[in-house]
């Protein structure tokens, strides 16, 4: 399987799409999910292209997973959470759907399910939790 350069990640890199992103670094960018199955939702991809965990190398591995550590903290802190969602996906078989390495980080309230996938989120809604979790990092 190779990468393709054209998919929605790849151009939310190069701001061809716009995104509300809430962390970056030299490797990595977090960035609100549009379509948060829990308030907060949030991705975690790296700068550099790969397609997922299968043929990602091991320093795009340690540069997203140290993201994903330092928003999962974030998340917690801005959302008051008990807990904290990862997920990750490989391959359409694996329940991936955009083809450039991600992972899923959302805050969890005990006894709250995550919502049903595919329903997009509110735009201004999402702008405030995003505005939540840039403060917490702060
Ligand atoms: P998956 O590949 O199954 O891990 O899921 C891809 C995720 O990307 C889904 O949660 C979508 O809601 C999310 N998504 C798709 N397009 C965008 C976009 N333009 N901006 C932010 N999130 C997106």
């Amino acid at each position: 399987m190779t990468y393709d350069p054209d998919n929605i990640f790849a151009k939310i890199l190069r701001d061809d799409i716009p995104s509300n992103r809430v962390y970056e670094d030299d490797d990595t960018v977090a960035f609100m999910d549009i379509m948060p199955r829990a308030d907060g939702h949030l991705l975690v991809i790296p700068k550099t292209p790969c397609r997922n965990v299968l043929d990602a190398t091991p320093e795009q591995l340690a540069a997203v997973i140290m993201t994903v550590q330092k928003l999962s903290q974030a998340v917690k802190t801005a959302f008051d959470a008990d807990g904290v969602t990862i997920q990750q996906f490989n391959e359409a078989a694996g329940g991936q759907e955009v083809f450039h390495l991600h992972f899923h980080v959302l805050p969890r309230h005990q006894g709250v399910p995550v919502r049903a996938p595919g329903t997009m989120g509110d735009f201004d809604e999402i702008a405030q939790h995003a505005d939540k979790i840039r403060s917490a990092l702060a």
